[in-house]
């Protein structure tokens, strides 16, 4: 990989045109899946020139699961004019934590949380169906990023150059803009796993949010919510590192994402072992009953000290996940990436329609939403020790 090399012949070999004089900033958008696409709808409604390319080949890679947003994200989507009933399709908000004992639930209490329920599925569909032909480039895995005759210069793995005006990492927590642009922040494994799974078919009286802590133990929980077709869980339990590679094929800080496929018996067995050991019956028998199974490492990153990186002749950005993945138990991945992304587009529309200092502009939007990541980053580990799991 490289990063703002003085000039790219390579470009000139595969017939990219120079970028001279242009007239809308080209924003070219690395990642489509959540903070991707509702950055490039925000842009695309602004009135900007916007690519997506998305590294999978179509666009909707991952199995992913359950995901809250608080109503700063759902008003990003209202504005989008995406109807909330198309990506909520159980608009309880009721949390209610049950603390379990020997294996009962023993107490509960209840709140309201501050948003809706939606799932990665219905989340990226709603937003990937609405980017019009030509916008999302599948198949397209960016490796670099040099210049070209002065203009930031992005490399595609299949040997393709396109030049561009502004960057916008929304690459995921395996961010190759991460890499490039702020490469010594590492990730780091916090020594737990989020067990997940989707039961098929309907778990009757279930409507809410649910949270099982068993007491006294420490290290273990589970949540569990309705889904379309029926109900998606969360099993934390701990792991070393060595036991993850073992489980799932590769270490946590390569594996980041476990696939249905990547889960062996190992994994399921110590996953059904822990349900039978602390939970009520009732749950140990939905977990146990579960096929589709995946799983994420719970991982820490050092804390980002920017979010924007001038290059020669345009700028970079990176939001979402790939500024800072955040532990699950905080519930504002997803969050911070569409309210970083509509933070982006207002300081954009500021420069292009206003005249607004494009540097100015950004190093505003940077000083606004770093503080929101950096205390998402610092909670994790608040909340994780908060269930019982010691820092790793
Ligand atoms: C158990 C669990 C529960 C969660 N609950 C919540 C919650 O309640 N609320 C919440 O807000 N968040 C939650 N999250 C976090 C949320 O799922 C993520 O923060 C969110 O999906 C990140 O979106 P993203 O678009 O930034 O990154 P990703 O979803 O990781 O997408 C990155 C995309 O970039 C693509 N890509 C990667 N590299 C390249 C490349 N080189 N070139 C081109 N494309 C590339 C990938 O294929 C992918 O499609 C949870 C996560 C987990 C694991």
């Amino acid at each position: 990989m490289s990063h703002t090399a003085p000039s790219d012949p390579a470009a000139a070999a595969t017939g990219t045109p120079p970028p001279s004089a242009v007239s809308r900033p080209r924003v070219a958008i690395v990642g489509g899946s959540v903070t991707g696409p509702a950055a490039a709808l925000l842009l695309l409604h602004a009135g900007f020139d916007v690519s997506v390319y998305e590294a999978a080949g179509d666009s909707a890679p991952q199995g992913g699961g359950l995901i809250g947003l608080e109503h700063a994200s759902l008003d990003v989507l209202d504005q989008l004019g995406i109807e909330q009933s198309e990506f909520v399709k159980y608009d309880s908000e009721v949390v209610a934590h049950i603390a379990v004992r020997e294996r009962r639930p023993a107490r509960a209490r209840r709140h309201r949380y501050a948003g809706r329920n939606t799932t990665w599925p219905l989340l990226h569909a709603a937003l990937a169906r609405r980017l019009p032909a030509g916008v999302l480039h599948t198949g397209a895995t960016v490796t670099g990023l040099s210049d070209y005759h002065g203009q930031p210069l992005l490399h595609f793995a299949d040997g393709q150059r396109r030049p561009v005006d502004l960057v916008v990492f929304a690459d995921g927590r395996a961010s190759v803009g991460r890499q490039l642009l702020d490469g010594g922040r590492r990730l780091r494994y916090a020594g737990y796993v989020a067990h997940r799974g989707q039961v098929a078919g309907p778990v009757s009286g279930l409507r809410d949010f649910l949270r099982f802590q068993p007491v006294p133990e420490a290290g273990v929980q589970l949540t569990v919510a309705p889904i379309p077709g029926g109900a998606d869980w969360t099993f934390y339990l701990g792991a070393t590192a060595a036991q993850y590679t073992r489980w799932f094929g590769a270490p946590p800080t390569r594996r980041l994402f476990a696939l249905p496929h990547h889960v062996g018996a190992a994994a399921r067995a110590r996953v059904d072992e822990a349900a039978r050991r602390y939970l009520p019956e009732p749950q140990a028998t939905l977990v146990a009953g579960t096929t589709d199974r995946m799983a994420a490492p719970v991982m820490d990153i050092d804390p980002p000290t920017r979010m924007v990186w001038p290059l020669r002749g345009g700028h970079a950005v990176l939001l979402g996940d790939a500024l800072a993945p955040v532990r699950p138990h905080t519930a504002r991945g997803a969050n911070n990436g569409i309210e970083q992304a509509a933070g982006l587009v207002a300081a954009l529309t500021q420069h292009r329609k206003y005249g607004a200092d494009l540097a100015t502009a950004l190093e505003g939007w940077q000083r606004r939403h770093l503080p929101a990541a950096l205390a998402a980053v610092a909670a994790g580990p608040v909340l994780g020790r908060h269930i019982g799991f010691a820092d790793a």
